[in-house]
C-alpha cells in the first residue's frame, strides 16, 4: 500500500427529482433540482472550480506528472439530470487537468424514470461509455414500497433507449431485503432484469442506517440529517426486514446470475467477462481515487481519506464566493488510518473478492486471530495459498470482518466518527 496520484475519478451530482426515504446520499430535491432554479448550473460551475483546485494541489504534489485516469464515474444523486453539454464540458475539463486513458471506463448513473433519465444519446455522444441504472426492483410493489418514482416499464424503456444510443455496457443496481418483498417477487425481479441482458448487476441488501446517531451529519459531515418522514419510514421498514429471507434472496441472486453467465467478481457484484466495473475495483483494490462534489470521498491509496461536507450551499459558497473572495476548497474532513486499520481494511476488501487473501497474512499479529476464527468456523477456506470466503462465509462475512478490525480507540472529544474500516464492515449486510 502506498500513496499516489489518483487513477480513478468520481463526481457526486447532488440532485434528484424527489428523495427516496432510504437514501443515504448527499442529495437535494424539489426546487433546487429544477434547472430554472439555477442550482444545477451553479453546481456545475462550482465542481469545475473544485476540479481545478484539486488538480493544482496534485500538480504541486507530483511535479513529475501523473498517470492518466483509468476510470471516471459521474454518480449521485441523479447525474442524468445534467444536460449532455454539461457532461461533455466536465469530461473535457477532467481530460485537460487529469488526463483520461484511451481505454478508460466512463460511467454515468441514470435513474430509469422518463423525467430522470435524460438524453442517453446525448450522453453517449458526450463520451460516456457505460451506464449504471438505478433499477432497484422490477416489481411495481417493491418500487412503491421504496418510494421510487419509476415503474418496471420505465426500466424496459431505459434499457432499450440505452441500446439504441449505442451503450454496450449497462449495469443494473438491485435491492433485496425490501419491506414486503418475498423470495418469489425477488426471483421475478432477477428474471425480469436478466431478460434485459445487462452486462453487470449489483445486488445489495437494503441498508437502513441512522447517520445522525452515527455522528455523520453536521456542518463537516458527509451525510445530511435524516428528515422526520424518512426516519419514521426507516423505523417501520426495519421491522419488516428479515436476515434469513435476505440470505435466501442472496443465494437466489447468486444462482440466477451465475446461471445467466454473469460471474461474481465481488461479494455483491456480477458481470459478464470484460464488464467488471473498473471504477469499483479501484475502491476494492484501495487504489488512489479523486472525488469531487458534496459528500464525496477521496483516498490517497494508503492511509488518508478525505471527504467534502454534504450540505450543498456551503459547497457552492466556498467554490463560488459572492463577496469577491477567491474560491477555496469546500468544507469537509479527513481521516488518517493507522497501519492496523489500513491492513484490516485491505483484508476486508480483499475477502470480498474471489481471489481472497494471501495465506501469509495468517502470521500478521493483528489479523491472525480473526482469520483463524474464520477458518475454525468454516467461514474461510485455505486453499492454494489463498484464504477465501466459503459459501457460508459469503452469508456471514460481516461477523468475520468485525473480528478483523482493531479494537475501537477511545473517543476523547465525544466527536465519534466511524473509522472507514468500521464503516465498510458495518455496511456489509450479509
Ligand atoms: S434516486 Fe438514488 S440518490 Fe436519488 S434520492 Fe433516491 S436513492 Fe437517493
Amino acid at each position: 500500500m502506498s500513496a499516489g496520484p489518483p487513477v480513478a475519478f468520481y463526481v457526486h451530482v447532488p440532485f434528484c427529482l424527489s428523495i427516496c426515504p432510504y437514501c443515504d446520499f448527499a442529495v437535494v430535491a424539489g426546487r433546487a433540482a429544477r434547472r430554472d432554479a439555477g442550482r444545477v448550473a451553479a453546481f456545475v460551475a462550482a465542481v469545475r472550480t473544485e476540479l481545478d483546485l484539486r488538480a493544482d494541489g496534485l500538480d504541486r504534489a507530483y511535479p513529475a506528472g501523473r498517470p492518466a485516469l483509468q476510470s471516471v464515474y459521474l454518480g449521485g444523486g441523479t447525474p442524468s439530470l445534467l444536460a449532455p453539454a454539461e457532461v461533455a464540458g466536465l469530461l473535457d475539463h477532467v481530460a485537460r487537468r487529469f488526463g483520461i486513458a484511451a481505454a478508460a471506463e466512463i460511467t454515468l448513473e441514470v435513474n430509469p424514470g422518463r423525467a430522470d433519465r435524460g438524453d442517453l444519446r446525448g450522453f453517449h455522444a458526450a463520451g460516456i461509455d457505460r451506464l449504471s441504472l438505478g433499477v432497484q426492483s422490477l416489481h411495481a410493489g417493491d418500487l412503491r414500497a421504496l418510494g421510487r418514482r419509476h415503474t418496471p416499464s420505465d426500466v424496459v424503456d431505459a434499457v432499450s433507449e440505452a441500446r439504441a444510443a449505442g451503450f454496450g455496457s449497462v449495469n443494473m443496481d438491485l435491492l433485496y431485503d425490501v419491506p414486503g418483498q418475498s423470495l418469489a417477487s425477488w426471483r421475478s425481479t432477477l428474471d425480469a432484469a436478466l431478460a434485459l441482458e445487462p452486462e453487470h448487476v449489483s445486488a445489495y441488501a437494503l441498508s437502513l442506517d441512522d447517520p445522525d446517531a452515527e455522528g455523520l451529519t453536521g456542518p463537516f459531515g458527509d451525510h445530511l440529517p435524516l428528515r422526520r418522514g424518512a426516519r419514521a419510514w426507516r423505523d417501520r421498514a426495519r421491522g419488516s426486514q428479515d436476515q434469513d429471507r435476505a440470505a435466501e434472496q442472496y443465494e437466489a441472486a447468486s444462482d440466477r446470475l451465475a446461471g445467466a453467465g454473469l460471474r461474481r467478481y465481488e461479494l455483491s457484484n456480477w458481470a459478464r467477462p470484460e464488464h467488471e466495473s473498473r471504477h469499483d475495483l479501484a475502491y476494492w483494490h484501495r487504489d488512489p481515487v479523486e472525488a469531487l462534489g458534496p459528500g464525496a470521498h477521496a483516498f490517497d491509496g494508503d492511509s488518508v481519506r478525505r471527504w467534502n461536507a454534504a450540505p450543498l450551499e456551503p459547497y457552492l459558497a466556498a467554490l463560488s464566493p459572492s463577496d469577491g473572495r477567491p474560491a477555496g476548497l469546500p468544507p469537509g474532513g479527513e481521516e488518517r488510518l493507522d497501519p492496523d486499520e489500513a491492513r484490516a481494511e485491505a483484508a476486508i476488501l480483499g475477502l470480498r473478492l474471489p481471489e481472497g487473501l494471501d495465506q501469509a497474512l495468517l502470521v500478521d499479529p493483528a489479523l491472525e486471530p480473526g482469520l483463524r476464527w474464520g477458518l475454525a468456523t468454516g467461514l474461510l477456506v485455505d486453499s492454494q495459498g489463498r484464504l477465501r470466503l466459503t459459501p457460508r462465509g459469503r452469508l456471514l462475512g460481516s461477523e468475520l470482518f468485525m473480528r478483523l478490525l482493531p479494537a475501537p480507540a477511545a473517543d476523547p472529544g465525544g466527536q465519534a466518527r466511524r473509522g472507514t474500516a468500521t464503516l465498510i464492515a458495518a455496511e456489509i449486510m450479509i
